[in-house]
């Protein structure tokens, strides 16, 4: 729950904002009304304290009209699209840090019928074309707040050729059970090895209800996926995964149906940029989190940025085990990428 709620004239005139507004004053939340369409007044003292107010606020705006052409997005998903940026969780790596402009508040998009709505021209006739809602955002840990994520699920169910991608760190998936996705949803949880799950990734639902929630979904018709990130070679980190892919087969048997779900599974290694290091340096002057660029190697992107990911031997390494431990115990599953 957030502590301050502020809503932007603009985000008033939207009829989904007034929906998500009702919804937060049945939730008894302390609604601001602001004079004016800009957030001011969140930065604190310190960065620390900066960051402590952005991630307690939640603000209904309306996405602004640079959001309405939409980017691709591999090798996650064909396209990337945004109902929310932002997240009320506090993972120590979280992959925000250093990709969103100024204090990580939580802004929710009031205008989101426009946004699906912008969605049809981006779908190629003759293929399946994937769309993915989580780049900025957990949509499943702001849902209660919202409920535009059953709203994205719902306009994804009447489409033939669209389908929706979404993951989460969190577990509170009831009210996605009974809606009409028809197939046309792909619901993921992002999982972890216990150090790394118990020790930086704050705010969130433990992995155990994670998996929970993943089955629930798979129940209940959705195609579903396991998102493995970020991947990290802790101390006796085979040990470690290997407890975490038992889990996994315990938390999805299906009395032995499992080759009856339609999974995927997404294998993405830690990495980080200068930004992200710097951000995440002064949000968590405390972490534990790895991140000397001497143990790394740099990968350059087209726009000639950079991001420090592991040498070649140690992804060798990583890659080989999760990719025989997975076609091993879940061999109908497909691994959609290791990055
Ligand atoms: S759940 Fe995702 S978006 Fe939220 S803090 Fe963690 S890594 Fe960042």
């Amino acid at each position: 729950m957030p502590e301050q709620v502020l809503v932007t004239p603009a985000a008033l005139e939207e009829p989904w904002g007034q929906q998500i507004v009702q919804r937060l004053q049945g939730l008894n939340l302390p609604i601001q009304e602001l004079p004016r369409n800009r957030l001011t007044g969140l930065r604190g003292e310190t960065e620390r304290e900066t960051y402590d107010i952005a991630k307690r606020t939640l603000a209904l705006v309306t996405a602004p009209a640079s959001q309405f052409k939409l980017s691709p997005i591999p090798p996650s998903a064909d396209w990337q699209f945004h109902i929310a940026e932002g997240c009320p969780a506090h993972c120590q790596y979280c992959y925000l840090a250093g990709s969103l402009q100024g204090p990580p508040v939580i802004r929710v998009y009031a205008n989101l019928p426009q946004i699906l709505a912008n969605l049809a021209q981006y779908e190629s006739p003759n293929r399946d074309t994937s769309f993915e809602v989580s780049c900025y955002t957990d949509p499943l840990g702001i849902e209660h707040l919202t409920g535009s994520l059953a709203e994205s699920i719902r306009y994804f169910g009447t489409r033939q050729q669209g389908s929706l991608r979404w993951v989460s760190k969190f577990d509170a998936v009831e009210g996605l059970l009974d809606l009409p996705h028809n197939g046309r949803t792909r619901c993921r949880v992002s999982i972890n090895a216990a150090p790394v799950s118990k020790r930086m990734e704050g705010g969130t639902a433990s992995v155990a209800n994670r998996l929970r929630g993943l089955r629930q979904l798979a129940e209940a018709g959705y195609p579903i996926g396991l998102v493995i990130a970020p991947i990290m070679p802790i101390e006796d980190w085979e040990e470690h995964y290997e407890a975490l892919l038992n889990q996994i087969s315990d938390a999805l048997d299906f009395d032995g149906r499992l080759a009856e779900f339609n999974l995927t599974v997404e294998l993405i290694s830690h990495r980080f940029t200068p930004g992200s290091k710097t951000a995440l340096q002064a949000w968590y002057p405390h972490s534990k989190l790895e991140m000397d660029e001497q143990n790394r190697v740099i990968k350059r992107n087209k726009f000639g940025g950079i991001k420090y990911v592991y040498d070649r031997d140690t992804m060798q390494s990583l890659k080989q085990f999760f990719e025989q431990q997975i076609g091993r115990r879940f061999p109908k599953a497909k691994i959609l990428y290791w990055t």
